[in-house]
């Protein structure tokens, strides 16, 4: 595994927590140089000591909590090296600093090796460290791409098309095959990690491929603001507008943090309109169905409604064995049928918790030697928390639960995840929310979202119903209480 990956997962949970103005200011330009399990020490490239100096005085902790998690690490030393690109020669100074620090400021992390003197430390980017007890020592440099340009990992190639997303998919590739003549705008909906910027990035590559002269740009709706407010403050507004003039395709990420963000929906709207006028292709992602985002403004929301709204849904079992096998392959970790079964019936959240267990249980095997097999799989999901071998409620999982009850209600797991109202699907739906709670560790929000989108108070409502209901009706009591004991025997 490449320490590339966890980087880049890094930056996205990030980017999901703080917002993409964090990741863009300050992580993007640092690099994970190396990943050593064996002393569970990793070390950052900084460009300057400027960026090294306020990253350790202020994400120190935000690097702490997640690259432990992702490296399934209780305990993590973390050097970070200002210059990089520099490293490599034989600059005394550097490498006896470890740490950038002003002179009188102390060190926040203490060397993995305290007995090694500072000259000692290798230098970080040699090609030619040894691995120390064959645990492997990871390099990676970095890959800068410009802004604003589709990331070419993210491709329909490497994309799993399954019920839960073929419409997307299916839209995605349409427009990347013939711009502005079929959805547009497409506006792509889903909860987090289910693949939102990954089709958005594939529309822009696929474009790009088919026709190399076009201007494709993508970026995230906080960059657009951030970019726009930007230009306001240093009076550029004009220069900011003729950007988008020549654009041929717009790809703008997240749509949702346009909300109640009047002057930014002001000039989007115009260069919506103004790219429309000129058949100009637009595709939109968001968390939610445009009217669902509270605080966006009629005009706007009426527009995205123009093309086609396509949503992702979380995808089933069968679905995320697929991906975990794609994904697995292309970072070149074997896992056998089994694990691949084993770890996508574990996590059923999302795909990018599906990557990170992924990642998290192929470094635990680098870590330690083992072959990855179910037991180990077991231990590193265990011990992240997704999953549980001892704690049977949480071994139960949102599937099982809803195949359980589409089984009993004679419809299928999708009806109750679909729009339908009529009597027996809400009431199928509002005991699978309704068990799914009183079996599973899941948040009423991730219910809501597995359960084909639905916001929080969807499901509170849900329970609110059939807890009545159980109050009232013995007979009904007895039915639910026999589907939950079916379903925990399994
Ligand atoms: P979102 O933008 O909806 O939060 P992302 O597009 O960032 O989600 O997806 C999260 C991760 O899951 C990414 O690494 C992406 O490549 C992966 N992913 C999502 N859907 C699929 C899929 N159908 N096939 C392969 N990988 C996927
Ligand atoms: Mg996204």
């Amino acid at each position: 595994m490449q320490p590339h990956i966890i980087w880049e997962e890094f930056l996205k949970i990030v980017k999901e927590e703080s917002g993409s103005q964090v990741v863009e200011t300050w992580f993007k330009a640092v690099t994970l140089q190396e990943v050593d399990l064996y002393t569970n020490s990793i070390t950052l490239a900084m460009p300057n000591s400027f960026i090294c100096n306020w990253i350790r005085e202020h994400y120190n902790e935000l690097l702490q909590t997640h690259l432990k998690r992702l490296l399934n690490t209780p305990a993590l030393h973390i050097t970070f090296l200002p210059h990089h690109g520099k490293t490599s020669t034989s600059h005394k100074g550097e490498y006896a600093l470890a740490y950038p620090l002003p002179p009188k400021e102390q060190p926040l992390f203490r060397s993995p090796h305290p007995s090694v003197t500072p000259t000692e430390v290798p230098p970080a980017s040699s090609a030619s460290l040894p691995t120390r007890n064959n645990t492997p020592v990871l390099h990676h440099t970095a890959h800068y791409k410009p802004a604003c340009t589709p990331n070419e990992h993210y491709t329909f190639n490497s994309f799993v098309v399954g019920p839960s997303n073929s419409l997307a998919h299916g839209a995605a590739y349409a427009v990347s095959q013939s711009l502005a003549s079929c959805y547009n705008p497409l506006f792509i909906y889903g909860g987090t990690g289910l693949g939102k910027t990954h089709l958005l990035h594939a529309v822009g590559n696929e474009a790009k491929q088919k026709n190399p002269g076009i201007k494709v740009r993508y970026e995230t709706a906080d960059h657009f603001m951030n970019e726009f407010i930007k230009s306001i403050r240093f009076d550029k507004g004009h220069e900011f507008r003729e950007r988008y003039n020549s654009v041929d395709l717009l790809l703008i990420d997240d749509i949702q943090f346009f909300a109640n963000k009047e002057q930014t929906q002001e000039i989007f709207f115009h260069i919506f309109n103004s790219l429309y006028n000129q058949k100009k292709q637009i595709v939109l992602t968001c968390d939610v169905m445009p009217e669902e985002v509270k605080g966006l403004q009629h005009r706007l929301v009426s527009r995205m409604e123009w093309g086609l709204i396509a949503d992702l849904q979380t995808p089933d079992l069968e679905t995320r064995i697929a991906i975990l096998n794609r994904k697995a392959e292309q970072q070149n970790i074997t896992i056998t049928p089994e694990v691949a079964a084993f770890i996508a019936s574990r996590v059923n959240a999302n795909i990018r918790q599906l990557e990170g267990a992924l990642i998290r249980v192929d470094a635990f095997s680098s870590l330690t030697g083992q072959p990855i097999d179910i037991s180990l799989a077991r231990r590193v999901l265990l011990n992240s928390g997704v999953g549980s071998g001892n704690n049977a409620r949480n071994a139960v999982e949102m599937n099982l639960v809803t195949h359980a009850i589409a089984e009993h209600y004679n419809l299928t797991v999708a009806e109750i995840k679909s729009k339908k109202r009529d009597k027996d699907t809400t009431l199928a739906r509002q005991v699978t929310c309704y068990l799914i709670k009183k079996l599973t560790p899941y948040s009423l929000q991730s219910i809501g979202t597995y359960l084909g989108g639905r916001d929080h108070s969807t499901v509170i409502h849900a329970l609110t119903k059939i807890e009545e209901r159980i109050g009232k009706d013995p007979v009904f009591e007895k039915k639910i209480k026999m589907l939950e004991s079916a379903i925990t025997s399994q």
